[in-house]
């Protein structure tokens, strides 16, 4: 099959930068190499856009600036929310530290992952099971929340399947037995609205790359009344809570990102949405007995995660590749360790079918030809 033009349809495992952001970041690259903490002029010129940036996204997200502490990227800010929301609670109640956490089974690898090492050093952790969508029940946090919980943590939106998690809810009961509650929004931001202010999180993670902006950055939202231990020593960067000079360039072109996405959102948002809902449709009439995986409402405009039954996923992710097509089988965090997706069995799909699923993550820069060419082409290969 002759390719006219590679298309991208990974657009959850990371965006293209937008030329705008190139172009604010080639700027500080070239005029302002000043470190932010330096008194002089040069070095007060690279704090001016530092804060700067801080009030765009502060303004974006509906916080306030101070709440914002720059990260190297999502992985970080759920690190750094995850541990030091249990290490604080752990000082703050001297004769019965609270010392649970609550997460659930569909998380990304960087919430797991930090939950299971707090494990080891004796933190209880419960893992929330989902329903057949992707949803955590209010109900099961409500039963397994205790005056020992300190933490909450349950993600926005699913990086997989896309499943958009009642945080209001969550958060509200979370509160009401005083636990902290925080929620990976790195799949969110930029793609659906996510107003801090309407809330009421205490901890919020974001990565720039998710929405156009560049890898390596990205941002914790802290309530401003809580006082989370550093996570990295060192320097008084970021109110002495993040050590190291600062990515200035990176931080520039994430708030040019922001201001963009969110700018834009709702326009992209519906055509993203009006693509996915073809794609769905033209699946559904070529590939026989083709399953979708996630929430048909609850979910994030342009993630499409779908069952071949009897395919292996990550060949037609390979056999697409060649013929021009980027997509992913699973989550591109773990798609190097060749596991079934633990979002996909937590919805209870079962090994098999859980090998046989692709996600397709629709984009800004997307078009209906991209999506009746991919349908196309998946539809020869599994034909074949
Ligand atoms: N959380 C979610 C939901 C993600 O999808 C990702 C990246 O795929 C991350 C966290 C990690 O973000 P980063 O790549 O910026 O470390």
């Amino acid at each position: 099959m002759e390719c006219k033009k590679r298309v991208y349809l990974d657009h959850a495992a990371t965006t293209p930068m937008r030329p705008e952001v190139i172009d604010a970041m080639s700027a500080v690259m070239s005029d302002t190499f000043g470190n932010p903490s330096s008194l002089h002029r040069e070095g007060q010129r690279a704090k001016k856009l530092m804060e700067e940036a801080r009030e765009s996204i502060a303004t974006s997200l509906r916080c306030d600036p101070q709440e914002i502490l720059f990260t190297s990227g999502g992985t970080e800010s759920d690190n750094w929310a995850i541990k030091c929301a249990s290490w604080r609670a752990a000082e703050d109640d001297g004769i019965s530290p609270r010392n649970g956490i609550i997460t659930s089974s569909v998380e990304h690898p960087a919430v797991l992952h930090s939950c299971e090492s707090l494990e080891k050093h004796g933190l209880k952790v419960t893992y929330l099971p989902v329903d057949e969508f992707g949803l955590v029940s209010n109900d099961s946090l409500v039963e397994a929340l205790s005056p020992e919980t300190s933490l909450v943590s349950i993600m926005f939106a699913n990086n997989e399947i896309g499943t958009i998690e009642p945080i209001v809810d969550l958060c509200r009961v979370s509160h009401e037995k005083g636990a902290l509650f925080h929620t990976d929004a790195v799949q969110a931001v930029g793609a659906v609205p996510v107003e801090i202010s309407d809330l009421g999180v205490d901890l919020l993670s974001f990565s720039a790359h998710k929405f156009g902006g560049p890898k390596g950055v990205g941002g914790l939202y802290v309530r401003k009344e809580l006082k989370l231990p550093p996570f990295l020593n060192g320097g008084a960067q970021e109110s002495h809570h993040r050590a190291g000079t600062e990515n200035l360039p990176g931080i520039v072109g994430m708030a040019r990102a922001l201001e963009l996405a969110i700018a834009e959102r709702e326009e992209t948002g519906r055509r993203v949405q009006v693509l996915s809902e073809k794609l769905m449709a033209l699946l559904k009439e070529k590939i026989p007995n083709v399953r979708f995986n996630g929430h048909s409402t609850l979910r994030l405009p342009g993630i499409v995660n779908f069952t071949v039954p009897g395919a292996d996923g990550e060949k037609l992710l390979l056999l697409l590749d060649i013929h021009g097509f980027a997509c992913s089988a699973g989550a591109a965090c773990s798609s190097k360790d060749a596991k079934t997706s633990h979002v996909l069995t937590a919805i209870g799909l079962s090994q098999e079918d859980a090998a046989s699923a692709l996600r397709i993550s629709i984009g800004r820069e997307n078009t209906e030809d991209d999506i009746i060419r991919f349908a196309d082409a998946l539809s020869e290969i599994v034909g074949k």
